[in-house]
C-alpha cells in the first residue's frame, strides 16, 4: 500500500521534538513490512536539505486568499533514510531556519496543506493512505473532501494523529478568506469554539484518529485543552497506538555520538566511560547517583518545579545525587534553572539550549532519568532511557504509565510517582539514591532486563498497517 504521511517535522530533516522522531522512523519500519511508505514535509533550509542530493519531481501553482504562490517539489535521491522523502518548497514562507514560532505559522502551514493536497490530486493514481500528523497537517482531511479543486481525492482514506493536543493551531474566522474555496455548507467542520481549529477539524473529518499511547486517548476524553467533548463524541473511531522507538538511530552498542558502546553484558562497564566523560565535563561527581532531564522546558514537561525539586532534593538527600538538565524553553525557568546551578556548583549543571548529540551522551551516562510531566501524550525519552540502561524516574501519566513498571511492582524496571511536585520528586530521587548505594544487585538487574525490553516500531508498524487496511 502506498502510504503518505504529512508531518511539519521528521528526523534527521527537522526536529523539535518527538513528532520528528515518529515520522522519522514509523515509515522505514512500515517499508521493512512490506509497504510503500513516504512523506511529505516543507523545505526549511536545514543542514539535511544541503548535505543531501534532490531532484525537482514537481512545480505548481496555488491561489491562498488574494495572493498567487508557486510551490515546487523535491525528492531526495538516494532514499537515505529507509523511505522517499519530499520537500515541498514556498518561497517567503517555508524558506526559513526554524521549523516554528514565526508570526505568519498559520499562513506558512496553510499554504503547506493546499500545495500538498494540489500535488497529490495531479498525480495518475490516487496513494493508498493519507496519514497526517498533528495540527500543521488537520485541514488536509477536510480539503480532499470539501475543496472543490481536491474533490477528486475525496475517496482517499485519512488518518490523523495527534501528537500532541495542547497545540492546535485556532485561527479566526476574518482569516477565512485564505482557504482554498469549499462547500461552505460544511463550515461547521472547521469550527471549534468560534473559531478555525484544524485540530479538531481534523478529529472531525480523518476516516480514523489515533493518539500516541492508549492511556493518552483517554485522559484526552477528561482533559484535552477544550475538545475532550468531541474527544468523547469521536471515540467509535479513535484508537490509541504507542510510539516506538528507532532502535537503529538509539542503539548503545552503535552510537556514534557517545564515548563508549556498550551492549547489556558491559552496561555497567560502559556506562560508567560515559558517565566520566559527562561529569568530566559539566564538573560532577562521578561516584553519585547521576539524575538527568532532557527536554523542553515548559508546563507539560513540569519544567517549572524543577527549580524548586532539585533544591529540595540536595538539602533533603544531603547532596548525595547530581543533576544534568538539558533544554530549552519558558526563559522563567531557564532563569531560575542557572540560579540553581550556581547555588549548587558540583551537584547541579545545566546545558540550555538544543544538542542531539549532549542527549545521546546523556540517556548514555546518567543513571537515572527524571520526568515528572504533567502531560505526556507518549514520551520516548524514558523509551530511549531503558534502551540504554539508564533507569526512568517518571509521573504516571499518558505513555510514561504505559511502558515504565514501578521496581517495586513484580518485574518493575522504573521509578514511578503520582504527582508533579516537589514532594513526589523528592521522595523518588531518595528511592534512586538508595537504589544506586544499596540495592546494588536489583539496580543492576534493572539495567540489563530493561536493555532487553523491545520498545521498537515492529509491533505498533504493523497495529498502523493493520488499521490502513480497515480503510480499504
Ligand atoms: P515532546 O515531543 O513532547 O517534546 P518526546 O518525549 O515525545 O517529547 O520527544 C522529545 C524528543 O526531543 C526526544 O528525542 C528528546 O531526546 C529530544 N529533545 C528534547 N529537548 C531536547 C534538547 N534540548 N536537546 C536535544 N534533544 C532534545
Amino acid at each position: 500500500m502506498e502510504i503518505i504521511h504529512v508531518s511539519a517535522e521528521c528526523y534527521p530533516v527537522a526536529k523539535a521534538g518527538g513528532l520528528g522522531d515518529v515520522v522519522g522512523a514509523l515509515p522505514k519500519y512500515q517499508n521493512e513490512h512490506g509497504q510503500q511508505s513516504k512523506v511529505v514535509m516543507p523545505m526549511y533550509r536545514t543542514k539535511f536539505l544541503f548535505s543531501n542530493e534532490w531532484e525537482l519531481v514537481h512545480e505548481g501553482q496555488q491561489q491562498m486568499g488574494q495572493h498567487a504562490f508557486n510551490y515546487a517539489v523535491i525528492k531526495e535521491k538516494n532514499n537515505t533514510l529507509g523511505f522517499e522523502l519530499y520537500l515541498v518548497d514556498i518561497n517567503g514562507l517555508l524558506d526559513r531556519e526554524k521549523i516554528y514560532g514565526y508570526d505568519d505559522d498559520t499562513e506558512r502551514f496553510l499554504a503547506f496543506q493546499i500545495a500538498v493536497c494540489d500535488w497529490i490530486s495531479k498525480w495518475l493514481h490516487k496513494p493508498g493512505v493519507i496519514h497526517c500528523h498533528d495540527y500543521h497537517t488537520g485541514l488536509i482531511p477536510f480539503f480532499i473532501k470539501y475543496a472543490f479543486a481536491f474533490r477528486h481525492l475525496a475517496s482517499v482514506p485519512t488518518v490523523f494523529t495527534i501528537h500532541n493536543a495542547q497545540y492546535q493551531g485556532q485561527f479566526g474566522w476574518e482569516k477565512f478568506y485564505l482557504l482554498p474555496p469549499y462547500d461552505t455548507a460544511q463550515w461547521g467542520l472547521l469550527d471549534w469554539d468560534h473559531a478555525i481549529n484544524p485540530l479538531a477539524c481534523a478529529i472531525k473529518c480523518a476516516w480514523k484518529v489515533t493518539t500516541v499511547s492508549p492511556s493518552y486517548l483517554d485522559e484526552l476524553r477528561q482533559s484535552a485543552n477544550g475538545i475532550e467533548n468531541l474527544m468523547q463524541y469521536e471515540r467509535g473511531k479513535s484508537v490509541g497506538i504507542l510510539n516506538g522507538i528507532d532502535a537503529d538511530v538509539w542503539d548503545p552498542s552503535k552510537d556514534s555520538m557517545i564515548v563508549k558502546n556498550y551492549d547489556d553484558h558491559m552496561v555497567k562497564e560502559g556506562k560508567r566511560k560515559n558517565k566520566k566523560e559527562l561529569a568530566g565535563h559539566f564538573g560532577l561527581d562521578p561516584d553519585k547517583p547521576l539524575i538527568a532531564f532532557i527536554g523542553r522546558l515548559v508546563g507539560e514537561k513540569a519544567a517549572d518545579i524543577l527549580p524548586d525539586a532539585i533544591r529540595n532534593s540536595i538539602y533533603q538527600h544531603h547532596g548525595n545525587a547530581n543533576f544534568l538538565v538539558l533544554g530549552s524553553g519558558d526563559a522563567q525557568v531557564e532563569n531560575r534553572l542557572d540560579e540553581v546551578k550556581h547555588q549548587f556548583n558540583g551537584y547541579v549543571n545545566t546545558y540550555m539550549g538544543y544538542n542531539e548529540s549532549l542527549s545521546h551522551l546523556m540517556y548514555a551516562g546518567a543513571d537515572f532519568l527524571l520526568m515528572p510531566s504533567r502531560v505526556e501524550p507518549c514520551g520516548l525519552n524514558q523509551m530511549y532511557a531503558l534502551r540504554y540502561g539508564t533507569i526512568p524516574m517518571v509521573r504516571s501519566t499518558g505513555g510514561l504509565k504505559d511502558t515504565v513498571k514501578d521496581f517495586g511492582d513484580w518485574q518493575g524496571y522504573g521509578i514511578r510517582f503520582n504527582n508533579a511536585d516537589v514532594n513526589d520528586i523528592t521522595y523518588s530521587v531518595g528511592r534512586a539514591i538508595d537504589l544506586y548505594h544499596n540495592k546494588k544487585d536489583l539496580y543492576n538487574w534493572m539495567r540489563t532486563y530493561m536493555m532487553h525490553l523491545d520498545n521498537s516500531w515492529d509491533a505498533s508498524a504493523k497495529d498502523y498497517i493493520q488499521l490502513y487496511q480497515s480503510l480499504q
